[in-house]
């Protein structure tokens, strides 16, 4: 299933990447793409997005608009994503005009929970346990063979949390189906572990592959609030974790950034938790703490440029500034490493802003 990688003429700056999506992740890819040369036109079906202010064009219209996707396409010499939940429709529609990347399969991959974790499972990859949940009686089913703590979650189109219900009994497990819509979903066993991790990389359309350091991720509220790096895991974990985020980009034919989150458990076990096939937030980081953030890399992946080196010059520590935390900005108007996002209306967990502490270099630990 492993299609080789295509050759393509690295695109000369003044070319016009389209990004899908107009948020901060949008936004943060317009001003990367822009450093080295490069237009960038976003698409978004929101009239306030925060990446329309720093792009040179821009499109509003739905996801599943064809016409203004076609147009869209021919005006751009590649076209990538800083959000994933683009129906397959329209993707298959891009690709008939312009390069995209990454992939349609990617991103069928990873919009559907169920198709990730068999994507993954597949490769030997350890995940979450997991069963497939079609209806209500299959919803008590799983429950039975997971037993104890679970989380139902639907296939598709959740994120920080939404779409997602604990449940302890096959009655509960019933009841979140009918609660989340009665949609396909999953069920996961709880996992008890002891942190949060993620890999970012990049892979390029030539194969070569380059990973940031892991971050050690705390949510609050289904939000990522910190990640820090260096994560404190041993390296053999870390090599190990790199090795399964590359046999993921490696079999996906994975074009771009991608982020694997990752649970860390007791018993020192990584087990995956999702892919996100684009930039992601625990690597924000990167833009204050290494020579070439995630989001340039991203973009020289998809422009066909060589990648850059991920090693970080110091150790950091990211926090997202979430909804009414903005309002802190006069104290933080004089550190470095702050990033607004220039979103007009503050909304509770909305993601405003972020700043990065950095500090000086330690060694990972053996
Ligand atoms: P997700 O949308 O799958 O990334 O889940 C959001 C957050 O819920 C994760 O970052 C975890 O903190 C928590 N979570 C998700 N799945 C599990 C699980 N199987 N066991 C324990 N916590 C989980």
């Amino acid at each position: 299933m492993k299609v080789q990688p295509q050759s393509r003429a690295p695109l000369a700056p003044g070319s016009t990447i389209g990004i899908l999506g107009g948020g901060q992740l949008g936004r943060m890819l317009a001003l990367a793409a822009a450093r080295l040369g490069f237009r960038s036109h976003i698409y978004s079906d929101e009239s306030e997005s925060c990446a329309f202010s720093v792009a040179a064009e821009r499109t509003r219209a739905a996801f599943g608009d064809r016409q203004a996707l076609e147009k869209f396409a021919r005006a751009c010499d590649a076209v990538t994503f800083e959000f994933e939940n683009v129906p397959d429709d329209s993707v298959r529609e891009l690709v008939q005009h312009v390069f995209v990347a990454p992939g349609p399969e990617c991103l069928r991959i990873a919009q559907d929970r169920l198709t990730e974790k068999n994507f993954v499972t597949a490769l030997g990859i350890p995940t979450t346990p997991f069963r497939n949940v079609a209806d209500a009686a299959g919803a008590k089913a799983a429950f039975a063979e997971l037993g104890g703590r679970a989380i139902l979650k639907t296939r598709r189109l959740g994120y920080d949390g939404k779409g997602q219900r604990i449940v302890t009994s096959a009655g509960e497990a019933a009841l979140a189906f009918a609660e989340l819509g009665g949609v396909p979903s999953i069920l996961e066993g709880f996992v008890d572990f002891v942190f949060e991790a993620s890999v970012v990389a990049a892979r390029s359309g030539d194969g070569s592959f380059a990973a940031y350091d892991m971050a050690r991720n705390e949510h609050e509220q289904h939000i990522l609030r910190r990640s820090t790096v260096p994560a404190g895991l041993p390296q053999s974990s870390a090599r190990e974790a790199v090795s399964m985020a590359r046999r993921i980009a490696e079999n996906m034919d994975y074009v771009g950034v991608l982020g694997v989150e990752m649970f860390v458990t007791r018993d020192g076990k990584l087990l995956v938790n999702e892919i996100a096939p684009r930039v992601h937030n625990s690597g924000h980081w990167t833009l204050d703490a290494c020579e070439v953030s995630q989001f340039e890399q991203h973009v020289r992946a998809v422009a066909g440029w060589p990648l850059g080196r991920p090693e970080r010059h110091s150790d950091a520590v990211m926090e997202n500034l979430i909804g009414a935390e903005i309002e802190t900005w006069r104290e933080l108007a004089g550190s470095a490493g702050l990033h607004i996002y220039g979103k007009r209306a503050v909304r509770p967990g909305r993601k405003m802003g972020h700043i990065t502490r950095i500090s000086r270099l330690t060694p990972a630990a053996e």
